[in-house]
């Protein structure tokens, strides 16, 4: 069997891994699946308003949605909840208002300590960075960077691609080199990435089927060194590097970067990678100006 996956069915170790991949992908890339009001198996159980539902203690109803928690901190008796109409009613727009709240208080805060803070935002940006970053929630580019608003322009998709015939994120580069001068442009991956592990996996996953070709493809690309780590969490690790690092070059591809820097010595292309278990960007040291020179040799689109 070719090795392009990880997960060799016929191993019950595959098997597992498989339904575990299968469940989480589904689990983010299949909101559709449910609608939004049974879907309340979806939220993150962290959040707030899942934990209000989840301690709750009503009642089942039976022409109810139902709101089932894994938090084993509760007692079984309140994992599963079951609403009526009025709960549901109530906890959308508890959530929704919490936004609001949020807003106001932060507004507030920014405005007493600079009262001048609102007036620079309006009138205009000057970021020095453009950020294309996973979707995934856990990654908010700013808040892992300590950058504040008007500081990074930000572009985020499943599994942060770079797509030549994505006119999304090809506008945002173009935008954020033509326009913005932007000085660097990062690329940031994630270790866990759950569009990572959807495209190591040897599925039908429909509509993502497109998108995660993309990474598939860098799969194909370095074949042979994925093939020779033998550790399966290990070659994911290494898949979601060589993602980030095959991005990078898909942006210096572009004309916008590729003009910009024989003109200015600028944007710099940078690949991260970002680590949950420790809260840390790893930089991958990429040699921007090497890059460049190799891709030149056939995408030079700078005469
Ligand atoms: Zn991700």
């Amino acid at each position: 069997m070719h090795p392009l996956s990880p997960l060799r069915p016929g191993s019950s170790a595959s098997l597992s891994s498989l339904r575990s991949v299968l469940k989480h992908a589904s689990r983010q890339y299949a909101p559709l699946r449910a609608s939004p009001i049974t879907g309340f198996q979806q939220p993150s159980i962290s959040s707030p308003a899942a934990r209000l539902y989840c301690s709750s203690n009503k009642p089942p109803n039976s022409s109810a949605a139902s709101f089932q928690s894994n938090d084993c901190s509760l007692p079984s008796t309140q994992r599963t909840h079951t609403m009526d109409h009025q709960e549901v009613i109530k906890y959308l727009q508890q959530s929704h208002d919490r936004i609001f709240e949020n807003n106001k208080k932060w507004a507030e805060q920014k405005q007493k300590s600079d009262p001048e803070y609102f007036a620079r935002l309006a009138s205009g940006q000057t970021p020095e960075y453009l950020w294309i970053g996973c979707s995934d929630s856990r990654i908010p580019a700013e808040q892992i960077t300590g950058l504040e608003p008007g500081e990074t322009f930000v572009h985020r998709n499943i599994a942060n691609l770079v797509v030549n015939t994505d006119l999304n994120v090809m506008s945002v580069i173009n935008y954020a080199v033509r326009h913005l001068s932007v000085k660097h442009i990062v690329v940031c991956g994630h270790y866990g990435c759950g569009g990572v592990k959807a495209a190591m996996t040897p599925k039908d996953l429909g509509l993502l089927n497109p998108w995660l070709r993309n990474i598939r493809d860098v799969y194909r690309l370095h074949e042979d060194e994925l093939d020779a780590i033998t550790d399966e969490n290990k070659r994911y690790d290494r898949l979601v590097e060589l993602n980030v690092l095959e991005q990078c070059r898909n942006i210096i591809k572009t004309a916008a970067v590729q003009q910009s820097f024989a003109k200015n010595e600028f944007p710099v292309v940078h690949g991260w990678v970002f680590n949950f278990h420790d809260g840390l960007l790893k930089d991958l040291e990429i040699d921007f100006e090497e890059m460049l020179h190799k891709i030149q040799k056939i995408y030079n689109l700078t005469e």
